[in-house]
């Protein structure tokens, strides 16, 4: 495996940046620790002729309570105390991305979009080529899901589930100015699947932001995964909840990924249980349904059935600590 020739492109402003991607498109890709692109890049998967380094943009950088800069290396930000007491989900996420070299260039922009996962797209040109490729890259047919639509490949950031649940939104630039979206809109539940989020071509992530009141939440989040050293989730669930002197729970959010194609949250399931008090029945009946509606395909290592079921007991798990109510028995 080798990386092919590229431009390399390295402005120092925000509209410099979008600027440059607008004249280069389409073919472009912005190029932030290089964790994921470039080892895709050396399996020739989409393969642009230009990179737009991010590491002089620096608008990207900052660590605070309501922002963090997309520039910032998962390494800084699992350091970070301030920040982990107030948010510690995302940083008990960010410490199961990969490994402490991998943490240490990797950054949180592009932990977001970070390449979605199947066995029969990351692999090498003659890997791919043997099967006619396929319709994410280069081919015309989905080997997972029989049909020429859609992608079914996984949605595999650690991070992005941790961020739904404490209402983080992400500031993106682009060719029509700047806007903001909540992390859980980044990504496209209805789309091909190929497309992994729902940023514009050129868009670049500036930063996430952090309400106020999302603070001190108390949250977790919980990986599956083979070798626990250093793989991409088979599945991840992020949990964040408050609740009153009496136990009552003000607030609750649950987001699954690793699972489907898209981080997923199941606000019409934990929003009517706002209100009460958590038993070790309510939670299971939680889980239970969650189980019931996840649909993993067979493009990871581990079989979908087995992933379906472990949705349900780490859901009723993470669920159950964070609520501090003891765990039924399974
Ligand atoms: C061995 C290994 C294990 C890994 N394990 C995990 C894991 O367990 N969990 C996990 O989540 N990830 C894992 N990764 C993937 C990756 O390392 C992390 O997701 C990392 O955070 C990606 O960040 P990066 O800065 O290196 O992104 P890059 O590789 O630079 O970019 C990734 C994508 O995001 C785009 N991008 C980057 N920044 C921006 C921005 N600001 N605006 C718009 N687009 C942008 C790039 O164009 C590219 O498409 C692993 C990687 C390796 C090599
Ligand atoms: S799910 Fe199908 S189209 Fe998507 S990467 Fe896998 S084989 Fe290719």
């Amino acid at each position: 495996m080798h990386l092919d020739p590229f431009e390399l492109h390295r402005p120092t402003t925000v509209d410099e940046t979008v600027d440059l991607a607008g004249r280069l498109a389409p073919d472009v890709d912005y190029l932030a620790g290089g964790t994921d692109l470039l080892p895709n890049y050396k399996m020739h998967l989409n393969v642009r002729a230009n990179l737009i380094a991010l590491e002089d943009v620096s608008e990207l950088r900052g660590i605070s309570l309501d922002r963090v800069g997309a520039m910032v290396r998962l390494a800084d930000l699992e350091a970070d105390a301030a920040f982990a007491a107030s948010f510690p989900g995302v940083v008990a996420a960010a410490r199961e991305v990969a490994t402490p070299l991998v943490r240490a260039s990797g950054t949180l922009g592009g932990n977001l979009l970070v390449e979605t996962r199947c066995f029969f797209f990351n692999q090498s040109l003659p890997w791919r080529e043997s099967l006619g490729y396929c319709l994410k890259a280069d081919g015309d047919r989905c080997h997972v899901v029989p049909q020429k639509v859609k992608c079914y490949a996984t949605f595999s950031g650690d991070i992005a589930p941790a961020l739904a649940v404490v209402d983080a939104e992400v500031e993106v630039a682009g060719p029509s100015g700047r806007r903001r979206l909540p992390v859980s809109r980044l990504y496209d539940p209805v789309g091909d699947g190929i497309h992994r989020h729902k940023l514009a071509a050129g868009e670049l992530i500036v930063a996430v932001h952090f309400p106020p009141e999302s603070r001190g939440l108390k949250a977790t989040y919980r990986k599956l995964r083979i070798r626990p050293s250093f793989d991409f989730p088979e599945l991840g669930v992020a949990v964040a909840a408050r609740q009153d002197a009496g136990g009552r729970i003000s607030r609750l959010a649950l987001s699954l990924g690793g699972l489907e194609t898209y981080p997923r949250r199941f606000d019409d399931l934990t929003e009517p249980m706002v209100g009460t008090v958590p038993t070790p029945a309510t939670v299971r009946a939680l889980a239970d349904e969650v189980q019931k509606r996840v649909r993993p395909v067979h493009n990871t290592f581990l079989a979908p059935e087995y992933r379906k079921k472990m949705a349900g007991v780490f859901v009723r798990r993470a669920t159950a600590e964070v609520l501090g109510v003891p765990e039924s028995s399974p």
